[in-house]
């Protein structure tokens, strides 16, 4: 367990971390967010982080979004889903969360733009890409972008498409990691210069607590943090 205290220490510690990569890369102050991610953590230490000044949190399941935004409803929590989505589960996304960073195939778009419409939302969207060959990665294969983009542009106007997210590949090898930050903004400046309609492709929200430095250096403009703000995560206690 992490004690509150350390949450707030440890988010301006990362803060101030993010601040001096941004610089460092030769980027403007201010131009990475930090999407701090509570995913197994209670809504005490959500409530911490949003005393901090914190208001968007990255969630896996769809289940932990419903239940958290219930149990927080009236605060001004904003729930980001960015793990792997079924379909059977869009209803709750479509309901419960502000945004999905997940978004990585038709039918799953096609679910939420059914649901989105019966609830008469929208909801931001950065489609999920793989970029390393790991096989445990959710993700869109870098080739199918563009005609994803192209779909999504087409057949789901209630996904605001925002940008490209990606998780780098699990190696100690930080060369590795780094490329496939790399990737990811290649692929989107190139996807960029096809102009599709109504797809904006400004963000790209890479790293996590152990290659932020490497994201940011690459481009990322969002950072899903983690265990560098709420500590060690203990699955066996879910
Ligand atoms: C858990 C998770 C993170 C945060 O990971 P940490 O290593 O704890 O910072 C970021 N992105 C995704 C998609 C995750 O599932």
């Amino acid at each position: 367990m992490t004690s509150p205290s350390s949450i707030s220490t440890r988010l301006a510690q990362v803060k101030e971390r993010i601040e001096a990569l941004t610089l460092a890369a030769g980027r403007p102050a201010g131009s990475v967010t930090l999407l701090p991610v509570s995913k197994t953590f209670g809504t005490d230490a959500v409530q911490e982080a949003m005393a901090a000044g914190m208001q968007r949190f990255g969630e896996n399941k769809a289940q932990d979004i419903r239940d958290k935004s219930k149990e927080l409803a009236g605060s001004g929590a904003q729930w980001v889903m960015i793990g792997h989505l079924q379909t059977n589960k869009a209803r709750d996304i479509a309901r419960y969360a502000h945004e999905i960073q997940s978004l990585d195939r038709p039918e799953l778009a096609q679910a939420l733009e059914r649901r989105l419409q019966l609830e008469g939302r929208s909801l931001d969207a950065l489609v999920q890409v793989k970029t390393s060959t790991e096989p445990s990665k959710f993700g869109l294969d870098p080739v199918e972008l563009e005609d994803f983009l192209a779909f999504l542009a087409r057949e789901a106007p209630s996904l605001r498409v925002q940008g490209l997210m990606t998780m780098a590949v699990n190696d100690p090898d930080r060369d590795a990691v780094r490329a496939c930050f790399r990737r990811l903004r290649e692929l989107r400046d190139t996807m960029r210069e096809k102009a599709l309609p109504g797809i904006s492709l400004e963000r790209l929200s890479m790293g996590m607590s152990g290659d932020y430095d490497l994201a940011i250096a690459e481009g990322s403009t969002e950072v899903r943090i983690g265990s560098a703000i709420f500590g060690d995560r203990s699955y066996t206690s879910i």
